[in-house]
């Protein structure tokens, strides 16, 4: 079979936004991707994605099932009060999402567009000079003349020595449904404790993420099999374990604990050869900075163009991505390290030093 001009690797919304993009500049692009299997996370999809999603033709998927209207974000961070604004120091305003309903809202539109989709894993790239050959998990295989690599997480077409892992942070969340009766505001509550960081956020649906941020050795022995543990912990915070209890909710007895790597990983290169690396593959980033979906669809919208450029022997364009995309990194994590610095009050407490002197945390 002739090769495909640009082969897409994951259908997270990195994945999708080149698809969509690829198709929309009359490519036929081909998105190739295991069944999905989405977590939702009560993420914040900052107000930063909208000129993508506006670019995507996108904005209208927001709908009242998939996205609810932020009103901020407020935090217990570098002292006891609670504030707007700070643990970052900007506005991320956005909405709050259901990242599954979100994300199978923009598989069904590429599917009316009409993208092709295989339903599989990439297991390996074998790389010529003229093409990428992708062998998936069904046994099969495609060639492709370009790979936008949007497999989130896993990076597959980064050997161990292109990621470079910042931190070892992990979440452990539960989602909680509301009763009937309470009234919440779609807002996101942070809270800096000891060993990490609490966040709270509503969902679409009247349900409630309740998180825990910490690294992957500080984690309380018992917490995966033993929800008082989970209440506990809770229960030692502020402000969260009163919003809890003004909504009624009991960590101890409702929802099931899971878990998710949210460590800094980053590439070094994002363009090389003939692969194009987009969203968490090319950097995943921390969610402190609630970032992540808007430089999932930025970034896959620019990868798409790079494809383009390559395709037309213009290698400006992935050029100029890949240095912008670095210099987005850079700044970034100049960010989150002041934010970090902002919070003085557990001097000894590892989670904190490690983020003083991010050498350690390694
Ligand atoms: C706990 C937690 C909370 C977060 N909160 C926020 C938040 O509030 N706001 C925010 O903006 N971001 C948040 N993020 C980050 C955000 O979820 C990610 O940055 C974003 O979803 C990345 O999108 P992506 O398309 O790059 O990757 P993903 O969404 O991970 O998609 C990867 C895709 O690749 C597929 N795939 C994987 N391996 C293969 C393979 N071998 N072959 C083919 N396909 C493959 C997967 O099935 C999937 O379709 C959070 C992350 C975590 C862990």
């Amino acid at each position: 079979m002739a090769a495909r001009q640009a082969v897409i690797l994951g259908a997270g919304m990195a994945g999708m936004a080149s698809a969509r993009a690829l198709q929309r500049k009359g490519f036929r692009p081909l998105l190739v991707a295991p069944q999905p299997d989405v977590a939702s996370r009560g993420e914040t999809l900052s107000a930063r994605a909208f000129p993508s999603l506006e670019a995507l033709g996108w904005l209208d998927l927001l709908g009242d099932d998939t996205a609810l209207a932020s009103r901020g974000r407020f935090s217990v961070w570098g002292s006891t009060a609670l504030r707007r604004g700070a643990a970052a120091s900007e506005e991320v305003g956005g909405w709050h999402v259901d990242r599954a309903r979100l994300e199978a809202r923009m598989a069904t539109a590429l599917a009316a567009d009409g993208v092709d989709r295989i339903a599989a894993e990439a297991r390996q790239l074998m790389r010529s000079a003229d093409e990428v050959t992708i062998g998936l998990s069904d046994g099969s295989s495609v060639t492709a003349e370009f790979v936008v690599d949007c497999t989130g997480r896993a990076a597959i077409s980064c050997g161990p020595d292109t990621l470079h892992r910042l931190d070892r942070l992990v979440a452990c969340y539960s989602i909680h449904p509301l009763d009937d009766d309470v009234e919440a505001v779609a807002a996101t509550l942070v809270e800096a404790v000891p060993f990490g960081w609490w966040y709270m956020s509503m969902m679409p649906g009247s349900r409630v993420l309740v998180g825990l941020f910490t690294d992957s050795d500080l984690l309380p022995s018992g917490l995966r099999k033993d929800a008082p543990v989970w209440a506990g912990l809770a229960s030692q915070t502020s402000v969260i374990a009163a919003r809890l209890e003004s909504l009624g909710i009991d960590l101890a007895t409702s929802a099931e604990l899971q878990f998710a790597s949210a460590a800094t990983v980053t590439a070094a290169t994002l363009v090389e050869g003939r692969i194009v690396r987009a969203g968490d593959a090319a950097s995943a980033m921390d969610p402190l900075g609630a970032n992540g979906m808007a430089t999932a669809l930025w970034s896959g919208l620019r990868a798409a163009e790079s494809i383009a450029g390559l395709v037309g022997g213009d290698a400006s364009i992935a050029v100029r991505y890949e240095q912008q995309f670095l210099q987005g990194i850079a700044s970034h994590l100049a960010t989150q390290a002041g934010l970090y610095a902002s919070e003085h009050r557990f001097a000894d407490a590892p989670f904190w030093q490690r983020r003083r002197d991010p050498w350690s945390a390694r």
